[in-house]
């Protein structure tokens, strides 16, 4: 079956589905392929779900009427999705829908949910849902965006070279944010320098467009560099030329972020902790400016944005304050909260650090240079968990996972404290609270 008659049967059945347990009746299911499951031996159970049609591509899976046949599934449903994206350019009513594309290192979920907070006050805005950045997050978020669109704000995660220059094929982004390019994932990318220039395919991609147009933090000279020859720029920053300019008024623990320029609000408090989300703070005011956004809409829409999944989220419990930050963790990220966590005004402060995953032949050496960072500082306690945390030498406490850090705090009796919690998605740090 061509793209053009499975878009057809999408059109009539606009529900897609990847999951036969999340499936509802009428979603078009397709049958993807995994490293430990093939999503064509599920094909007759969504069918008997109450699936309209499963997209297959492995012939002795057919069942006359209900199932469609393709070469790969995969590439299908990317297809699918970038059909469908074309059909927001050069809308009856003249439009085009702007599609703004966000990725970096640090901070996309954070970035993206701020801007669409911000552009949603004012448009009809789609977005990633979670944290459905992937090659298969992405179609999806694609074929969830109906025809009454003005904006699109869609993620985009990577761990590898020419993974975003994929990504653009179907999503096609007229405008494009990279957050930062610093320590992550640099086991598939191979070192900073290979970070950078797989994000920064996003900005070559943008290149090629006669209008794309890129939101660039001026305060990184890589960005700036990575940013030229790009149709269109508006500059975020905390000093020089930057159309918007902010900075940290005060951080405890809550971010309240001063506006020096850029938007006639002087002073935004937000609901995030981290002196590392004023730039998230700012691309949102950025963004929120270039597609005029009333000035005193920006600042509502961020100051009503709350975390969710222990993204830099303040937990109380009893007397004791938790900046739970246990979604993920890298050097760049690590050694921020780290600092951050050093400068806030608190007598106590106890650190629970998780390892850090995915780092290659650095791993060891990132440990290394955290535990030298938290030697600077005083702390009343530092308990490490499990990872490469286990195989140096270090003067803390140590802990082989999260379930027996939980036990030690337990036995403590803490009062009046202040703890930082952080560590990668597999130490599952926020079981210390559970
Ligand atoms: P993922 O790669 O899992 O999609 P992400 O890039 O979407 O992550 P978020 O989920 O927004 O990032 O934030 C994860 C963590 O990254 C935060 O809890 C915080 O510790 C850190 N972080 C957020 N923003 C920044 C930033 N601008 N610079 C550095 N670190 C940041
Ligand atoms: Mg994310």
């Amino acid at each position: 079956m061509s793209i053009k008659q499975l878009y057809q049967l999408y059109q009539q059945h606009p529900l897609v589905q990847t999951d036969t347990r999340k499936l509802r009746s009428g979603d078009i299911f397709f049958a993807l392929k995994g490293e430990n499951f093939n999503g064509n031996a599920f094909a007759a159970k969504a069918l008997e779900a109450g699936a309209a049609y499963a997209v297959i591509d492995e012939k002795e899976f057919e069942i006359e009427g209900r199932t469609v046949l393709v070469p790969d599934v995969l590439t299908a449903l990317q297809q699918l999705a970038k059909h469908h994206r074309e059909q927001f350019n050069n809308l009856p009513d003249g439009r085009s829908v702007p599609f703004i594309a966000i990725t970096g290192s640090n901070g996309k979920t954070t970035t993206k949910e701020l801007i669409h907070a911000v552009l949603s006050s004012t448009y009809k805005t789609y977005t990633t849902e979670g944290n459905l950045n992937n090659h298969i997050g992405i179609p999806l978020t694609i074929l969830k965006i109906k025809m009454d669109a003005e904006i699109a704000v869609i993620e985009m995660g990577a761990n590898h070279q020419k993974e975003i220059a994929g990504y653009c094929e179907y999503a096609q982004p007229t405008h494009g944010l990279i957050n930062n390019a610093g320590k992550a994932h640099l086991e598939g990318f191979g070192g900073v320098e290979g970070v950078k220039k797989g994000k920064g395919e996003l900005f070559d991609y943008l290149r090629t467009q006669p209008h794309g147009f890129a939101l660039v933090n001026w305060d990184y000279d890589y960005l700036r560099e990575m940013s030229k020859g790009i149709s269109g720029i508006i500059k975020y920053g905390t000093h020089g030329d930057a159309h918007v300019i902010g900075n940290i008024h005060q951080s405890d623990p809550f971010l309240q972020v001063s506006i020096e320029q850029g938007i006639n609000e002087k002073l935004i408090t937000t609901q995030l902790v981290g002196d590392y989300n004023l730039p998230n703070v700012l691309a949102a005011v950025t963004a929120g400016k270039l597609f005029k956004v009333p000035d005193a809409t920006i600042k509502k829409a961020i100051e009503g944005y709350t975390p969710s999944n222990s993204r830099s989220q303040l937990v109380e419990r009893g007397s004791n304050k938790i900046i739970l930050d246990a979604y993920n963790a890298n050097p760049s990220s690590m050694r921020l909260a780290i600092e951050n966590f050093a400068r806030l005004q608190a007598d106590n402060k106890v650190l629970m650090l998780g390892a850090m995953a995915e780092l290659g032949d650095e791993s060891l050496q990132e440990h290394i240079s955290i535990v030298d960072l938290i030697a600077q500082h005083q702390w009343q306690a530092v308990a490490l968990v499990g990872g490469d945390f286990m195989k140096i030498q270090h003067p803390f406490l140590r802990f082989e996972n999260a379930e027996q850090a939980r036990h030690w705090w337990q036995q403590q009796q803490f009062e009046q404290t202040h703890f930082l919690i952080k560590g990668s998605r597999s130490m599952q740090m926020e079981k210390i609270l559970s």
